[in-house]
């Protein structure tokens, strides 16, 4: 494994241990409706892969950490730079030019430090052992911004049947598509290449951005713990432009060259 670093100062403020045995961390959520201390339990030993730890899985990890998921795997390659700031909220100006993941993990552990939390400074297709990483996991969050990167984890996911939350987002639209083992996957709704999903010019509102990863890490929450209704073959798509929000059944393809061919054991598509 290959560590990031920070290439700039870091605050050596001391660690407050505010982690998951304080009484009444979680409070706030253990009355909710289906939710409840098992479901607690479930995220408290959770690990989720965050593929992406700019604007939306920058985000996502914030509420992942904060709802007391135990574990968070973050990818991401590259060092922060001047433009990432007007989403990245992980990030600090005096960290430009350090690695994106080891400022990410900084942040992360100041406010959550009983996560455990690795990260790697890698693209994902030069990650050996993301395989392996995919299948430990119990969600993907995949919050990359390319199709190479989005279909390796798609495949991997089906291939070991590990749900995936994949988040995405331009300007001010985004989609958001649930893929658990039997549901349509990200081959069956868009094709490689697709300019419906991939984000074209790149250009950023950071609270869009913030918002795909806030229904990022709702799903992945609601997988893991058992509660609510995940959106596993749905696809929602929304535009803030105009605050429109359509959420699409999806139907498995199949001729999908990654989800067809049955898996043994695996449960029947959902209609
Ligand atoms: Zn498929």
């Amino acid at each position: 494994m290959e560590r990031g670093m920070i290439a700039t100062r870091c605050d050596p403020r001391p660690v407050v241990r505010t982690g998951r045995d304080r009484p009444g961390r979680f409070d706030r959520q253990l009355g909710i409706p289906g939710f409840g201390p098992a479901a607690q339990e479930r995220l408290l030993r959770a690990t989720v892969l965050v593929a992406g730890i700019g604007g939306v899985g920058g985000a996502a990890a914030t509420y992942l950490g904060a709802a007391g998921v135990g574990r968070l795997v973050l990818v991401h390659p590259g060092v922060l730079e001047e433009p990432d700031l007007n989403r990245q909220t992980l990030m600090r100006p005096e960290w430009i030019g350090g690695s994106r993941v080891a400022c990410a993990e900084q942040t992360l552990r100041a406010h959550h430090p009983g996560v455990e939390i690795v990260g790697y400074d890698r693209e994902l297709a030069e990650l050996p052992e993301l395989g392996s990483l995919v299948a430990e996991a119990d969600v993907v969050v995949d919050a990359r911004h390319n199709f190479p990167d989005r279909y390796l984890l798609n495949d991997l996911c089906v291939a070991t049947r590990t749900p995936a939350v994949i988040a995405a987002m331009n300007a001010t639209e985004g989609n958001l598509l649930v893929v658990e083992p039997g549901s349509p996957c990200l081959r069956c709704v868009f094709t490689e290449g697709d300019p419906a999903w991939q984000p074209l010019g790149f250009t950023v509102l950071g609270a869009v951005s913030g918002l795909a990863g806030c229904l990022a890490a709702t799903e992945a929450i609601k997988i893991i713990a058992g509660f609510g209704e995940p959106a596993s073959g749905r696809l929602l798509q929304y535009d803030l432009w105009d605050l429109d929000f359509r959420s699409l059944r999806v139907r498995p393809d199949p001729t999908c060259p990654t989800c067809a061919r049955p898996v043994p054991g695996a449960a029947e598509p959902r209609s």
